[in-house]
């Protein structure tokens, strides 16, 4: 019978890529031992880390060569980001923000209209450090997913531009990132995606770090903007929100290889544990096999089927998987026991990170998938 570890091995070209080698070394060496540091408010994500990763080429392994990436499949992604955020939580939760602006500003929009959307200005000035990840970048997005009067609106400024009032309740990176892209709706239905240095600037308040019970040292702050005046020159996209919101659903609708390598993680280390002890030798095996198996059918959703297609199977597959992962991690502190308590016990910090893998990225759907997962489980 195959170990959970080789239930969830990659096939061997993806375990032989470069970028999978890079990735395993820096986790190692670098991320992994600052781990519960990273976790820990006080301290947090080092600066450093997010561009080490950049500077291996991490985050943009699929971004082709000529545009500064690694040019790498989707395959190998995946494992890329699986491996990093079964290392260090909170330094995958800062540099995945990186990801929306960066396609956002090199490729089309994936399921939107050409006719939907425009590129601004920002887009083809920040493309390359964006591509290559020379410049990091965050986002303040979710706002626009909640339906009802919008959280941040873009009133055109006089002489182009817009003016940009309301909240951003999360805004994760704050002082690591070189740039950050806010959302705001317009009057006339679309969206308005600025992207603006990650600095203070006249009509902007900087909040204090939420005080979070998981990803505390990932610098998330809320943003208030009272009347913040974004220069044409400073526009990233301008969308209908319609089309952007139907796109973001199939987006939505997809497991995050991030929550993939968490499971993956806890399963790994209840094995482990189970060497030696029989009893949590079974439950290991028991919750391998099943998260092995809904993790090829993720893969295969992610990588083999189109955007589009397969829609309910995959949020289905989201909340399973979410479910998964917190029963999962639940299993291994009450195999670890009390120790796995103490903040020095990394079991504690894969709790809450599965936790939190539940409102990553959440919609009403993926959270109604997440509850019937729980009532069946
Ligand atoms: C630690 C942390 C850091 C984060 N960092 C970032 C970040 O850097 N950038 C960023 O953009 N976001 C960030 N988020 C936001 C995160 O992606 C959201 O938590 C997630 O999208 C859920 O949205 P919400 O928390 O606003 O909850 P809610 O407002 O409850 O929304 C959840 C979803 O439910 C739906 N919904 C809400 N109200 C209704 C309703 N009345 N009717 C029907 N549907 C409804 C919406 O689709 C919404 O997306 C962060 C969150 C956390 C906890």
């Amino acid at each position: 019978m195959p170990t959970v570890e080789e239930l969830f091995a990659p096939p061997p070209e993806v375990a032989a890529h470069p970028a999978v080698a890079a990735t395993t070394r820096l986790c190692a060496d670098v991320i992994g031992p600052h781990a519960p540091a990273a976790d820990d408010p006080g301290r947090g994500v080092d600066p450093a880390h997010p561009r080490a990763l950049a500077a291996a080429g991490l985050l943009s392994v699929r971004i082709p060569v000529a545009e500064g990436g690694l040019g790498a499949a989707q395959r190998v992604d995946v494992e890329t980001v699986e491996l990093l955020a079964g290392t260090c939580g909170a330094t995958w939760f800062v540099v995945t923000q990186h990801r929306n602006p960066q396609a956002d500003s090199t490729s089309p929009i994936k399921g939107v209209a050409a006719g939907a959307y425009r590129h601004g200005p920002a887009a083809a000035r920040h493309r390359p450090g964006l591509a290559a990840a020379t410049t990091l970048a965050g986002i303040a997005v979710a706002h626009i997913r909640r339906p009802g009067a919008p959280a941040v609106r873009a009133e055109p400024a006089a002489g182009g531009g817009w003016r940009l009032t309301g909240t951003a309740a999360w805004c994760t990176g704050w002082g690591i990132t070189d740039l950050t892209m806010i959302a705001a709706t317009t009057p006339t239905g679309r969206f308005v995606f600025a992207l603006v240095p990650t600095a203070p600037r006249p009509g902007l308040r900087v909040g204090t770090p939420a005080p979070l019970a998981v990803m505390g040292g990932t610098r998330t702050v809320p943003l208030e903007l009272d009347d913040m005046a974004v220069a044409g020159a400073e526009v990233l996209l301008d969308v209908d929100a319609a089309a952007w919101t139907a796109a973001d659903a199939l987006r939505t609708a997809d497991t995050r290889p991030a929550t993939l390598g968490l499971l993956r993680r806890v399963l790994v280390e209840l094995e482990r544990l189970g060497r030696r002890r029989p009893e949590v030798c079974d439950v290991a095996g028991a919750l391998g096999e099943r998260g092995a198996a809904l993790r090829d059918e993720a893969h295969a959703l992610l990588i083999d089927v189109p955007a589009g297609e397969r829609t309910a199977d995959r949020i289905r597959l989201r909340g399973e998987i979410a479910e998964l992962t917190v029963r999962s991690a639940n299993a291994l502190v009450a195999a670890r026991a009390g120790s796995a308590t103490l903040l020095t016990s990394p079991e504690q910090r894969w709790a809450r990170e599965a936790m939190f893998h539940l409102v990553q990225g959440q919609t009403d759907i993926v959270r109604r998938a997440q509850l019937a997962a729980f009532a069946a489980s």
